[in-house]
């Protein structure tokens, strides 16, 4: 056996689809098991088989018929990496014009292959079609209405990357033009089998990025997630709070807490359950959360109790906020059960040291609230 230099690349190619291929099952089964995942494991599979099938082409008695297959094989592995993009970014990943534009690209190799040789044309649609794949996943990637995260910028920017170097070879093939031209077709190869097993190597290992990126933010979000209310937990709450009146020290804009708990919640648990608790948390969480404008910052920060952060010029705006809060939680809950008569204490305090000093002083103020009666604002003694 004699193996020439591009050989040995592709089985350089094939063993690390191989691995990837074991790599992103594994990725499946450890991460919640998406689809995607799944998509980017038969990516490589297919990848592997490219592999395998550069290296031995050889083997097939018609020269044609190979191309015809092995750029077949290529167009499925880069239909799989969109697909499973495209899942990730929620929209389903094997659309009618998607496959259909493959088909195309293929008609065509088919077409400049056996119908109407031209070696140039032949040659260019796989790696022109590949540049196009991976800025079209790069665009997957960075269309999103959040902060890009780290490794989708990195990401992005490798797919972007590996698009140019399939444009370059892509471009020396079809510099060829009609018949073969052993100067092009060697710069061609250089170009595409000296970057292919780096690209491929890196183009999982970003996607495995993306993945383990995309589990450490739900699990971040998770943490400082109430499960009950989805509103921010004590930790999310005290976490965004001072990150609020951080941003705010440096311009100046001035910030009150309000704390609010719910009057007479135990006996709302017993006479109807804890079922028909858990909906009143629900919806008076709701009906709070939505008065209240960004970039102000809620949380559920006990049992029945809640903590808002808001910005507000003085004492007393801070008072009539908490008083329309307090308004509209009586007035939702007469409008939605009237047997239930849901009202909450409230407390209010300017942030003025810290966060801690303004949650003491507002949770007397609304202990003082109960004791008056209940149902009322009390403001913190400053
Ligand atoms: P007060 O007006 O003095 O605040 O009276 P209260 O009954 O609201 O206060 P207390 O602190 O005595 O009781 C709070 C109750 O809230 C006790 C607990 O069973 C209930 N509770 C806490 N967390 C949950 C929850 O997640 N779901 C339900 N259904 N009840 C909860
Ligand atoms: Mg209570
Ligand atoms: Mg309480």
């Amino acid at each position: 056996m004699n193996l020439s230099d591009i050989d040995l690349i592709n089985i350089s190619q094939f063993l690390i689809s191989i691995m990837m291929v074991v790599v992103f099952i594994l990725a499946w089964r450890i991460v919640e098991q998406k689809k995607y995942v799944l998509y980017w494991a038969i990516f490589y599979a297919f990848a592997a088989l490219n592999g395998i099938l550069n290296a031995t082409s050889d083997v097939f008695p018609d020269r044609n018929v190979y191309w015809v297959v092995v750029n077949a094989c290529s167009l499925v592995t880069q239909l799989l990496a969109l697909g499973g993009f495209r899942s990730r970014a929620g929209k389903a990943p094997f659309p009618i014009f998607l496959v259909g534009y493959f088909v195309v690209v293929e008609l065509l190799v088919i077409y400049f292959t056996m119908i109407n040789p031209h070696m140039g044309l032949r040659m260019v649609f796989i790696p022109y079609s590949g540049a196009l794949t991976v800025v079209l996943i790069a665009v997957q990637i960075i269309q999103v209405n959040r902060p890009l995260r780290t490794a989708e910028k990195s990401a992005a920017f490798v797919f972007v990357l590996y698009s140019l170097v399939q444009l370059s070879a892509g471009t020396l093939a079809l510099l060829q033009g009609a018949a073969r031209n052993e100067h092009y077709l060697s710069l061609y190869s250089q170009v595409n089998f000296l970057f292919m097993p780096a690209f491929f190597t890196g183009l999982g290992l970003f996607t495995l990025l993306i993945l383990v990126d995309d589990l450490a933010s739900k699990l971040k979000q998770q943490v400082i997630t109430d499960y009950l209310t989805g509103l921010l937990n004590r930790r999310g709450f005290k976490q965004k709070a001072d990150a609020l009146i951080q941003q705010q020290s440096r311009t100046g804009v001035s910030l009150a807490v309000i704390v609010a708990d719910i009057d007479r919640f135990k006996s709302i648990n017993d006479q109807y359950g804890h079922q028909v608790g858990d909906e009143v948390l629900q919806h008076v969480s709701k009906w709070m959360h939505r008065l209240l404008l960004p970039p102000a910052v809620m949380g559920r920060t006990g049992g029945e109790e809640f903590a808002a952060v808001v910005p507000a010029a003085n004492i007393d705006a801070a008072w009539q906020l908490a008083e329309h809060l307090r308004q509209q939680l009586s007035q939702q809950s007469r409008n939605t059960n009237p047997d239930l008569h849901i009202t909450g204490s409230f407390g209010v305090a300017m942030v003025q040291d810290s966060l801690e000093q303004a949650l003491i002083q507002a949770d007397q103020a609304m202990y003082q609230a109960k004791a008056e009666g209940r149902n009322r604002v009390v403001v913190g003694d400053h």
